[in-house]
């Protein structure tokens, strides 16, 4: 410990950018009454097409205490939060499974949510082993040099597919309530990349064979070229219809059913 920053950018209490209910996520996670969403600053990628870089980034937000960290979780539950839906929690790990140790012990019932981008350490997670009820992971490339040019990191895929071993290890498959609400499990994201397909092709490989065709897998279409994107050849554009179209058949071949589809137009 130099009392220096390292690559993510963070310091030694969370910060936070905003908690408040959001509505925006997968139905299961969303539900009716919102998920109850902490933006953690600072990111342990620096994606070249990142929509959140102010905050992932440059880390606008705010130093919180532990206890502060824990009476927001608590606030949202009493606001009606279906769960609470930590996001880029990665480079504050340590002190948010303190604080979740806490909120708990005060009446937090409600199922945690691990919304990462997938470059997890497999140590790091089994510190959160029986904190975290649904892990909600990305997995962004296949290839290296997709990893190396797009986020500066060639190991992505190796790294992201153990950290996806050990989630599953730890949670299985994702479970809903009788009213289709998560309550514990493994939900992947992928969004599909222009130009990129074939990786989005061998990244449901991975989950079909590798970990379970009962998957919960979110097929995101929504990419627009943010932050440095615009300066690359193939991402500098949004996804065509015949290339989300692509994908969804790779699910449906794969026989991956379970799981969230958008429509492009
Ligand atoms: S993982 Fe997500 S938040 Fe982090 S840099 Fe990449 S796009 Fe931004």
């Amino acid at each position: 410990m130099t009392g220096k920053a390292g690559f993510c950018g963070a310091g030694k209490l969370p910060e936070v950018s905003s908690h408040t209910l959001h509505f925006g996520e997968e139905p299961p996670i969303s539900g009716t009454r919102g998920s109850g969403t902490i933006f953690f600053t600072h990111c342990t990628l620096k994606c070249v097409f990142c929509q959140n870089y102010p905050i992932s980034h440059l880390g606008h937000g705010t130093p919180v205490s532990v206890k502060k960290l824990a009476a927001m979780m608590l606030s949202l539950q009493s606001r009606g939060a279906h769960n609470i839906n930590l996001v880029t929690p990665t480079p504050h790990t340590a002190q948010i499974a303190h604080a979740i140790v806490i909120a708990r012990s005060k009446g937090l019932g409600i199922p945690i949510v691990y919304n990462t981008s997938g470059y997890e350490g497999v140590e790091t997670l089994r510190l959160l082993e029986g904190l975290v009820d649904i892990y909600m992971p990305d997995i962004k490339f296949a290839s290296r040099e997709s990893g190396k040019t797009y986020a500066h990191v060639p190991d992505y895929f190796e790294v992201a597919t153990a950290a996806v071993r050990e989630m599953f290890r730890q949670v299985g498959p994702l479970t809903l309530d009788n009213q289709g609400i998560a309550r514990r499990g493994l939900l992947v994201r992928h969004l599909v990349l222009p130009g990129h397909v074939e990786e989005t092709e061998e990244i449901l490989r991975f989950i079909a064979r590798e970990i379970s065709p009962e998957t919960f897998i979110s097929l995101m279409s929504q990419y627009f070229p943010a932050y440095k994107a615009a300066e690359s050849d193939t991402l500098s554009r949004r996804l065509t219809p015949e290339e989300y179209q692509r994908a969804k058949t790779a699910l449906e071949a794969l026989h991956l059913d379970f799981g969230w589809v958008q429509e492009i137009n």
